[in-house]
């Protein structure tokens, strides 16, 4: 233990601008008087976001899990989606909101996404979709889940509640599947205090979700669906623009802690770190997950608790699986000899501290506890 208690390092903290620059955009909105439906900042933050991202429809969203509870509805999926354990619960949720019956299949051992091979065993006459997780920001194989899409008709909504601009060669990761799901938590890399986002391959798609999103409204006098209200208020939209100017900067700083961490936890037996996506793909270091194998001298659970003796603070995402909640661990696919791989991932995954203000002695710090085990 150290003598005096250094100050405490979170595993993430929001990016905040300076507050005169947020107060500015309050002060907009107490001019206009309009605080909510889709007002200007909520149409400039759309507009903006879909220039930054790279896509052509966005509809914001008060939150994620709003989110993909609509997006399920927009397609109108009954049935059974095939989806992942290795997510957060929010993922899940959204299919039992709908009253779809999940269906879990193992990820893969190097992008812990999900398998695509796992995909099609899993397919039965009654899956109408397949719901993965670009998990931590690394992109899925969306070529080979959209061919097994092909092949069987089947929908894929992705939650890309990590994926915040990620690209490929090709593009914006946002772009595959028929519809993707944005998360601005706070503890996301790009965050509205609350919200959330549905990209839409096309101009009609995006009226019907925002048509559901405010409770199935076509105008004044027509209401053509059970539409929830999922809107953003002007405050989440002006928090959204001013992050929007500071975030890549924000992301490079991101990209260097990562690379800091991988330098120094290079050589240290029994912390595996997780791959980057590859040199084609521009990531956002959203998460730093390390897997603390037997052979590092103590478990992960044990190197968790010694971190926080020296006040520094982790998360075990994705622990416990989705698979494992009392919701979900009756159904045949939860079973951990279907899920071999998730299941011994989920007990050896740690993620460390990664935010953009996170100074580079703290990220040492962090590194000095993992080494001197
Ligand atoms: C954060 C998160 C969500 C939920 O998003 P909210 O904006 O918190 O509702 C859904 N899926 C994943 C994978 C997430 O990390």
């Amino acid at each position: 233990m150290p003598t005096t208690s250094p100050k405490t390092i979170t595993v993430t903290q929001p990016y905040l601008p300076p507050l005169a620059d947020f107060v500015s955009y309050l002060e907009q909105i107490w001019d206009s008087k309009i605080l909510t439906n889709g007002g200007p900042l909520h149409q400039r933050l759309e507009a903006e976001l879909c220039r930054y991202l790279g896509v052509d429809h966005i509809s914001l969203f008060a939150n994620g899990t709003l989110g993909l509870v609509t997006a399920l509805q927009a397609l109108r999926i009954t049935g059974e989606v095939i989806t992942t354990p290795y997510s957060f619960v929010a993922t899940a949720h959204a299919l039992l909101w709908n009253g779809i019956k999940p269906v879990f299949a193992d990820i893969d051992r190097r992008t812990f996404n999900l398998d695509p091979e796992r995909i099609e065993a899993a397919i039965t006459p009654q899956t109408a979709a397949i719901m993965p997780v670009h998990c931590y920001g690394r992109p899925c194989d969306v070529e080979a889940i959209q061919r097994i899409a092909d092949n069987y008709n089947l929908r894929v909504i992705y939650d890309a509640a990590h994926a915040f601009g990620v690209r490929r060669q090709d593009g914006s990761i946002l772009k595959h599947g028929d519809l993707s799901v944005l998360s601005f938590h706070a503890t996301k890399v790009f965050t509205t205090f609350e919200g959330g986002a549905i990209v839409s391959p096309d101009a009609k798609t995006k009226l019907r979700i925002d048509q559901l999103k405010n409770f199935g409204y076509v105008d004044e006098t027509v209401v053509v669906a059970p539409g929830i209200n999922g809107k953003m208020s002007e405050v989440g939209a002006a928090m959204g623009l001013l992050q929007l100017t500071h975030i890549d900067q924000a992301l490079s700083r991101r990209r260097e802690i990562d690379s800091i961490y991988r330098v120094a936890l290079d050589g240290v037996t029994g912390i595996r770190c997780v791959e980057r996506a590859g040199s084609t793909t521009t990531d956002n270091c959203a998460y730093f997950p390390i897997l603390v194998e037997p052979s590092y001298p103590l478990a992960r659970d044990q190197l968790q608790q010694r971190l926080k003796e020296h006040n520094i603070l982790t998360r075990r995402y994705f622990y416990p699986l989705i698979s494992e909640f009392p919701m979900y661990r009756g159904l045949p696919s939860a079973h951990r000899n279907n899920l071999p791989t998730a299941t011994q991932i989920a007990q050896q995954v740690l993620c460390l501290p990664i935010y953009t203000n996170l100074q580079t002695e703290d990220v040492q710090r962090v590194v000095e506890v993992i080494r001197s085990a």
